[in-house]
């Protein structure tokens, strides 16, 4: 979207009517957990539903899980969301339209309902999800990083800790909250000072997270410094695994899984991935016009952003693809966090970039980008080139 009144554009919208503001789940998974986790934070998780009749008998973080049948026998006037993966989700909205019930999807919930409703009613500034890049080396060298990590020298520069502090610092002087904040790479377990970004990231903002995260391959088993830091400040493991290709991969994450089981970190394994959506991001430009780009952008709505030196990129993947690879494209696309204005109107042109606007509407970057036609361009996950 366009800005066409900075800082005001907020009026036009009207906060979601959150009628009822405790919130039931609809998916005891990682998803399920996320939102637990931000929802009791501020008083509006229900509980759990979901129909795994284990999950039912054993409950899920120490909550109960109930059905759907008993949802629609005891609640059915509150308000679900639904916390599945993308091709799950169709499915479940189409029953709870059949049954009238109200429901939001997980991620529309995330990126702007709960931040406009947030920021109207109750003057927080909750964002969804943030990342800082420690490193953009990495151990492996998949074909399709949307990343563009393949190309980067394993002796590259990484950043600098003190980068990452005011990274850090300045970013969480401006938001009052964030779903999940993320340590990723690269392979930020290449990068040599992750436990001490780790340590003074927990220590100062650790409240102001739902989530605190480091995405990691797998390829590296942390150290006895790292594990004690993650466990101290309830940092997620979140383990991409790349088994189907890489398939002595797996031994890795045997020994992984049991040093997180030995010493009470919390991690994920996602299900083993086959296909990734390959974006493009060429430096080839797509003859598009301005519209065709702002609708691409407004589309795509990915929810990845990035804070890095100060700046906050709104599309992680076009910042680093147009680094890693040398195409110097969009380098002006970002928000500088030290220039916004002091006061509410400061915190308005933040949560609106947030929300998608900006001068241009799109980013240079979206015009090499297939956006949310990357389904159209299935690829093997985590091919490897030599
Ligand atoms: S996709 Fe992940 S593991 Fe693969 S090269 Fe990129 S950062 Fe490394
Ligand atoms: S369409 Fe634009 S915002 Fe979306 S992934 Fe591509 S470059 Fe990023």
């Amino acid at each position: 979207m366009k800005w066409m009144n900075r800082g005001e554009e907020l009026n036009e919208y009207k906060a979601e009517k959150l009628e009822h503001e405790k919130f039931y789940v609809f998916g005891a998974g990682d998803i399920g957990r996320g939102l637990y986790v931000t929802l009791s934070f501020f008083g509006m998780f229900a509980g759990f539903i979901d129909n795994d009749v284990q999950k039912q008998k054993n409950g899920f973080y120490g909550q109960l899980v109930q059905s759907y049948q008993w949802f629609l026998e005891n609640e059915r006037d509150k308000t679900l969301i639904i916390a599945a993966n993308e091709a799950n989700e169709q499915e479940i909205s189409r029953q709870l339209r059949e049954d009238n019930c109200k429901f939001f999807l997980s991620g529309i919930f995330l990126n702007s309902v709960l931040p406009i409703y947030f920021f109207q009613k109750k003057k927080i500034l909750f964002m969804n999800l943030a990342q800082i890049c420690v490193t953009e080396r990495c151990t492996l060298r998949c074909a399709d990083c949307a990343h563009g990590c393949w190309a980067v020298d394993r002796n590259a520069k990484d950043m600098e800790l003190e980068e990452i502090y005011v990274s850090a610092d300045l970013f969480f002087s401006k938001i009052d909250y964030i779903h999940e904040f993320v340590l990723i790479g690269g392979e930020p377990l290449l990068y040599e000072h992750l436990k001490e970004a780790v340590e003074y990231i927990g220590e100062k903002y650790r409240n102001k997270m739902g989530t605190f995260s480091i995405t990691s391959n797998g390829t590296i088993l942390p150290d006895q410094a790292l594990v004690d830091n993650c466990k101290k400040y309830r940092v997620l493991f979140r383990i991409s695994n790349y088994v189907k290709a890489i398939p002595n991969l797996q031994g890795q994450y045997n020994k992984l899984e049991k040093i997180f089981l030995k010493e009470g970190v919390d991690y994920h394994f996602s299900k083993a991935e086959e296909v990734w959506w390959n974006y493009g991001f060429t430096d080839k430009l797509q003859e598009e016009s301005e519209e065709q780009l702002i609708r691409k952008f407004d589309r795509c709505m990915t929810p990845c952003r990035e804070t890095r030196n100060g700046k906050l990129y709104f599309c992680v993947m076009a910042r680093t693809v147009s680094d890693n690879l040398g195409y110097h494209i969009g380098e002006n696309d970002f928000l500088d966090l030290g220039l916004l204005p002091d006061g509410d109107l400061g915190r308005r042109i933040l949560l609106e970039y947030n929300l998608g606007y900006s001068e241009k509407g799109y980013l240079e970057m979206c015009a090499r980008c297939h956006g949310k036609d990357c389904r159209n361009y299935p690829v093997m996950a985590a091919r490897q080139l030599r």
